[in-house]
């Protein structure tokens, strides 16, 4: 059975910057869980930072150029979390390679997670096209990053090859 990377918030773990979580409505969970084993990685905490904490945006909004080191990841206090989020994104492609994993769902829009949007890094509400520092990393490395607004696709990719297998 394939192994899939899910946020830990998409999965129910209160992690997210102000404790809560995104939890995926229970049948989708239930559905995922019947074509692939979920491991659930939150990349922020994973990289030392606390729940509940200050929300973090990319300036510039480019999970990319986070990688390349030409910007740089503050929190609403000013703070460079830079070295937390890129110390998440690598444990999370760590654990990827470990397991072979070559699916990931993650959060859109988190500066971490987000795989087609991510804020404009001005604290402003906006979100822009990007995506996020580990979404990035994992792309890199040839893992195919969905969001909760693609799980449909996700689950065809996943369901294809039984399909095709039953007209073998
Ligand atoms: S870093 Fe990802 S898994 Fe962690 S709270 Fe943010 S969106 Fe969820």
């Amino acid at each position: 059975m394939e192994k899939i990377l899910i946020s830990a918030c998409l999965y129910g773990n209160k992690v997210r910057y102000n404790g809560s979580d995104l939890k995926l409505e229970q049948c989708d969970l239930d559905r995922l869980n019947e074509v692939a084993t979920l491991i659930a990685f939150c990349p922020e905490v994973a990289g030392g930072l606390p729940t509940p904490r200050p929300p973090a945006e990319i300036l510039p909004a480019d999970g990319d150029k986070v990688l390349e080191g030409t910007a740089v990841i503050r929190n609403t206090t000013g703070i460079e979390v830079t070295e937390a989020f890129v110390t998440g994104a690598q444990q999370a492609l760590a654990l990827c390679q470990q397991h072979k994993i070559k699916y990931a769902l993650l959060t859109e829009s988190s500066p971490s997670c987000g795989s087609s949007l991510i804020y404009n890094g001005n604290f402003e509400g906006q979100k822009i096209e990007g995506q996020g520092i580990t979404t990035a990393l994992l792309r890199r490395a040839g893992i195919e990053v969905f969001s909760q607004f693609t799980l449909s696709t996700l689950l065809e990719r996943l369901t294809a090859p039984a399909k095709n297998e039953n007209h073998e």
